[in-house]
């Protein structure tokens, strides 16, 4: 039986196809996720505090107004729509802008506030009648950096005197020109051209360097070495700002060794559960009848909001034409579509325009959408050898606690496959029903 050689792996092999997905990007999904972002992530947990002098008085605001900021400053941020401090903002923004500087380490899931808090500490400790660069603000890409940019330039559309710059690829000033600019945001490899080959920044005059987005920085190839090299140079009451959206191993290695004896915040990511979803397969016996499958709960998906799998852009492509052929409404989000199209994609979506998401893996990964209610599993996830990925599984139908509005997810799964679905069942220690597609009156 199948049951017996559950091995979890895949019969056919996906990644054999030639149109494979793309290498999963971190810059791009942190990009993208800024790009679809409209307002703060919340969270249950509290932030966990670790103090470079656990003896000094721990202060945390729940104004901005108690932050003592400069009217003009304070001004930027209401017109931005904050009224409070986000749960991590609470606590770092005290630490950030505390006298004597105090060095960061914060890690928190993108969307908690991070960038609106160290845009603010540049910000309110940049001399403005000063014109020569000030604060250094390190970002994995161009379009990463020119986002932080935007961020200084709306919090700060009342102090006209400050200025940003960015030290990314296709800006080069000639050796030696003067930089008025008070930021300076980029990319770690033009930022060391900046500062030594062109000489565009005295690096005795920095007074606060950020170091954005860890994770994906220690990911690209050089970026750490030459981050290290920047920060080196920078005189000793230079305020240090590290963020990272996760933390492995390697992130804390890189951060803690880079800032020693910095103060640490940190804030728990809310975790997935499977408690609330109501959990189907469909057995089929090839992607016409998986298509099928779908085309019989079409309606009761379309009730709420779906997301469909797919394995690869192949198959999400033919099955977005498929249903678009059939007269059904969906929306494909491809690798195939640049950034930007991409995000207007999710931004439909997210606003309700669209009903039915036909989505990939990699395009997926990162996007959270609350709102989802149904998931359908065209095809189970698998990792690069073939075998079944749990770990996707869950993030693709989990649910926070927070949001934790019940949800459906249907695994249309091929019948030499099910071993995969029997891996799943008992990696979660759960059972997936059977479902009959030609009588649906059970998920209704
Ligand atoms: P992160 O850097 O952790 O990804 P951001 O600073 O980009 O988070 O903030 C995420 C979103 O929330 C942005 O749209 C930002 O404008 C908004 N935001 C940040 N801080 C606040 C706040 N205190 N109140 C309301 N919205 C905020």
């Amino acid at each position: 039986s199948f049951r017996s050689k559950s091995s979890g792996k895949a019969d056919i092999n996906y990644y054999d196809d030639e149109d494979n997905e793309e290498e999963t990007d971190l810059a791009t999904n942190s990009l993208l996720n800024k790009l679809i972002r409209k307002s703060l992530v919340k969270s249950s947990y509290n932030v966990e505090v670790l103090q470079k002098d656990p003896t000094s008085p721990l202060y945390s605001v729940k104004s901005f107004e108690e932050l003592r900021l400069q009217p003009k400053l304070l001004q930027g941020i209401y017109q931005m729509g904050f009224n409070r401090p986000s749960k991590i903002q609470e606590k770092a923004l005290p630490m950030m802008l505390a006298d004597p500087p105090q060095d960061l380490i914060a890690q928190s899931q993108s969307g908690t506030g991070k960038t609106a808090a160290f845009v603010l500490a540049m910000l309110s400790r940049v001399k403005a009648d000063q014109t020569f660069p000030q604060c250094i603000c390190l970002s994995p890409t161009y379009e990463l950096s020119l986002q932080t940019g935007q961020v200084v330039e709306q919090m700060g559309q009342f102090c006209s005197n400050i200025k940003v710059a960015y030290a990314v690829r296709g800006n080069r000033p000639s050796k030696g020109s003067v930089i008025a600019a008070q930021i300076i945001i980029g990319t770690p490899g033009s930022m060391l051209d900046w500062c030594f080959k062109l000489q565009l920044i005295d690096m005795r005059k920095i007074s606060v360097f950020v170091l954005d987005e860890a994770d994906v920085m220690i990911s690209t190839q050089g970026y750490a070495d030459q981050s290290v090299r920047i920060k080196r140079n920078l005189p000793k009451f230079c305020q240090m700002l590290l963020f990272s959206a996760t933390f492995e191993d390697s992130v804390w290695l890189f951060a803690t060794r880079l800032i020693p004896d910095s103060n640490i915040i940190k804030l728990r990511k809310e975790e997935l559960t499977l408690d609330n979803i109501r959990q189907f397969f469909d057995p089929c016996e090839n992607k016409e009848q998986k298509y099928r499958a779908l085309s019989n709960i079409y309606g009761i998906i379309t009730i709420a909001q779906a997301i469909i799998f797919c394995q690869t852009r192949k198959i999400a492509k033919w099955l977005s034409q498929e249903m678009i052929k059939d007269g059904h409404r969906v929306a494909l989000l491809s690798g195939e579509l640049s950034i930007e199209q991409r995000a207007a994609v999710i931004q439909r979506f997210r606003d309700g325009k669209e009903k039915v998401l036909i989505t990939t893996n990699v395009c997926a990964r990162g996007i959270d959408v609350e709102q989802v209610s149904i998931v359908v599993n065209f095809d189970l996830p698998l990792n690069k050898d073939g075998d079944i990925d749990c770990e996707t599984y869950l993030h693709r139908i989990g649910r926070t606690g927070r949001f934790g509005k019940k949800g459906l997810a249907v695994n249309l799964v091929e019948k030499h496959s099910l071993n995969l679905l029997y891996a799943i069942e008992k990696h979660f220690n759960i059972k997936i029903k059977q479902l009959n597609t030609d009588d649906i009156d059970e998920i209704e």
